[in-house]
C-alpha cells in the first residue's frame, strides 16, 4: 500500500473530527477504529451536552452520524487495531503502524486519538449493570438520576467534583473513599464537606453492586471494622481514575507520568514532527466530547500545515 498523507489512530469524536478536516483538506485520511468502534460515547446513553442537538442524541447512534460526516468526505474507515508504531524523529520521515493482524501502514502524519479508558472496580455485578446504573461519567450521565439517591466511588478530584455535580440535581449522594483521607485538593474537599446531601463514608468500599437488570443497590463493607450494610441506590457512580490508551507509544513520544502525551502549546504537536495528538489521550482535565472534537479539528489543521511546510 502506497504511503499514506494522513493515518488517524482512533474512533472517538476527536478522530473522527480530525478525519471530516482532514478529508475535506485532501489528506485521503485513513482511519483506524481501535477495539472500541467509536471510543466511551458508544457506553453513554444519552447526550445531552453536545451543542447541536437539542433534543440530545444516543451515544452510539452520535457516533455512527460523525462516522458517516467522515467517510462522506471520502475517510477511509477501518475495523482494526493499531497494536505498534515505530514514529520517525526526522522533519518529513515515514512513521509506520502495524496492524493487528500483520499489515504495515506507512504515513506522513499521524494523529493519535485513541483516547482514555474510565477504570473499574471489576466486580463481575459491576460490569453486569454497566449501562444499567453504573456508570463512569457523572456529566454525562447524572442527569437521569435527578431527584435519586446516587453514589459514588473514589477520592481524588474527579470524585469530588462529580460528588458535588451530581449533589445538585440528585436527592443524596453517598461518596465511598477507600482511605481514611480524600486525595483530592483542599479546595475541591471543602466544596464536598458544604454540600449537605453528600455523605462521605471512609475506609469504605463497595463489596457488590444490588439490581438485576438495573442497579437496586449496594452492599459496602467497612475495610476496617469489616462490617457490612446494604444502602439502596439507583445510580452508581465510579471515579477512580483514567488510564490513557498510549501503552504502544512508550519510549517514542513524551507522556507525563500518568502516561498522557504531552503536546506543545496550544498545539496538538507531540515531541516528533508530524505526529498530532488530540482527544482524552492528552486531556486528563476536560474530558469532553466537544472538547476532544475540538482538538481532533486542531489535529488536522496541524498535520495539513506540517504537512505544507514539506513542500
Ligand atoms: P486520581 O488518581 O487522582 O484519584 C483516584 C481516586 O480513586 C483516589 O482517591 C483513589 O484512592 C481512588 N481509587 C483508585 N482505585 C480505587 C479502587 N479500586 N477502589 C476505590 N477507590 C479507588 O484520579 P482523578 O480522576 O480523581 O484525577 C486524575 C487527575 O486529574 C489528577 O491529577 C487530578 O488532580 C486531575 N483533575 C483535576 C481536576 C480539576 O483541577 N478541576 C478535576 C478532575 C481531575 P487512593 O487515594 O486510596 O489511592
Amino acid at each position: 500500500m502506497a504511503p499514506l498523507k494522513t493515518l488517524i489512530i482512533g474512533s472517538g469524536p476527536a478522530g473522527y473530527t480530525a478525519a471530516i478536516y482532514a478529508a475535506r483538506a485532501d489528506l485521503k485520511p485513513v482511519l483506524y477504529t481501535g477495539m472500541e468502534p467509536g471510543g466511551q460515547l458508544t457506553t453513554t446513553t444519552e447526550v445531552d451536552n453536545f451543542p447541536g442537538y437539542p433534543k440530545g442524541i444516543d451515544g452510539p447512534q452520535m457516533m455512527v452520524e460523525l462516522q458517516q460526516q467522515a467517510e462522506r468526505f471520502g475517510t477511509e474507515v477501518r475495523i482494526g487495531h493499531i497494536n505498534k508504531v515505530e514514529l520517525s524523529s526526522e522533519i518529513g520521515g515515514m512513521h509506520k503502524a502495524y496492524v493487528e493482524g500483520g499489515e504495515v501502514i506507512e504515513a506522513q502524519t499521524v494523529i493519535i486519538s485513541t483516547g482514555a479508558s474510565a477504570k473499574y472496580l471489576g466486580l463481575p455485578s459491576e460490569q453486569r449493570l454497566r449501562g444499567g446504573g453504573v456508570s463512569a461519567c457523572a456529566v454525562c450521565d447524572g442527569f437521569f438520576y435527578k431527584g435519586q439517591d446516587v453514589a459514588i466511588v473514589g477520592g481524588g478530584d474527579t470524585a469530588a467534583e462529580e460528588a458535588t455535580y451530581l449533589a445538585k440535581i440528585c436527592s443524596k449522594v453517598t461518596m465511598l473513599v477507600r482511605k481514611g483521607s480524600m486525595r483530592a485538593s483542599k479546595a475541591m474537599q471543602h466544596r464536598v464537606n458544604k454540600m449537605e446531601n453528600i455523605d462521605v463514608r471512609y475506609f469504605s468500599e463497595i463489596d457488590e453492586v444490588l439490581g438485576e437488570q438495573v442497579v437496586e443497590g449496594i452492599r459496602i463493607r467497612d475495610n476496617q471494622t469489616q462490617e457490612t450494610e446494604e444502602i439502596s441506590i439507583t445510580g452508581l457512580f465510579i471515579a477512580i481514575g483514567h488510564q490513557p490508551n498510549t501503552a504502544i507509544f512508550k519510549g517514542q513520544l513524551d507522556m507525563d507520568d500518568a502516561g498522557y502525551l504531552l503536546t506543545e502549546g496550544k498545539s496538538t504537536k507531540t515531541n516528533l514532527p508530524g505526529v498530532f495528538a488530540s482527544g482524552d489521550v492528552q486531556d486528563k482535565e476536560y474530558r469532553q466530547a466537544v472538547t476532544a472534537a475540538g482538538t481532533g479539528c486542531m489535529a488536522a489543521l496541524d498535520a495539513e500545515r506540517y504537512l505544507q511546510s514539506l513542500d
